[in-house]
């Protein structure tokens, strides 16, 4: 898929006169992220905006947006997730420069001053992606969904042990009661 989202940049050029990039890239086009999600379809909303703060930091404010298709680790059906992340990055090119940066900053590294967009991205998307993806908790969908599972015999879901757990658990202290 083709997308306009631009090779290398040089983000102290950008800053310097207050650019913005803003388009969307594809999931497809995302290696690492594509990795940790059920599908490769939809794509991220992006803008980075380019500015120089009162201290003379180049800073990159970024928003992300996405609705994205995750596998619930509950009932392991896929479901769509929202995900909505703000960032703002300074670009530094060592760890001597990321040590000096104020707080408030993340650093994010360049080659040589140059910073690849699409990898900023694609780490700051990483960093909002849930860790365990899971339906909201009581979603009927995904309780219908266990319940057929524990009617079945050998269905693998890890998470059932750790119920089983917690069932044994409660029984027993109803007992003890
Ligand atoms: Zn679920």
């Amino acid at each position: 898929m083709n997308n306009s989202i631009p090779g290398f940049i040089d983000p102290h050029k950008l800053a310097k006169t207050g650019q913005a990039l803003q388009d969307k890239v594809a999931v497809a086009d995302l290696n690492r992220a594509k990795k940790l999600l059920s599908s490769e379809s939809g794509e991220i909303k992006y803008q980075l905006v380019f500015t120089t703060d009162a201290e003379g930091y180049c800073v990159i404010s970024g928003k992300l947006g996405s609705i994205l298709t995750v596998r619930c680790q509950r009932c392991l059906k896929e479901f769509q997730q929202s995900i909505e992340s703000d960032f703002v990055v300074s670009p530094v090119n060592d760890d001597a420069g990321a040590k000096a940066l104020p707080s408030s900053y993340e650093a994010v590294y360049t080659a040589d001053g140059k910073l690849y967009p699409i990898e900023l991205i694609e780490d700051e998307l990483i960093l909002a992606l849930p860790i365990v993806p899971l339906h909201e908790f009581d979603s009927p969908e995904c309780v219908a969904l266990t319940k057929a599972q524990e009617a079945g015999s050998d269905f693998a879901n890890p998470f059932r042990v750790l119920q089983d757990i917690n069932v044994n658990k409660n029984s027993q202290q109803a007992e003890d009661k």
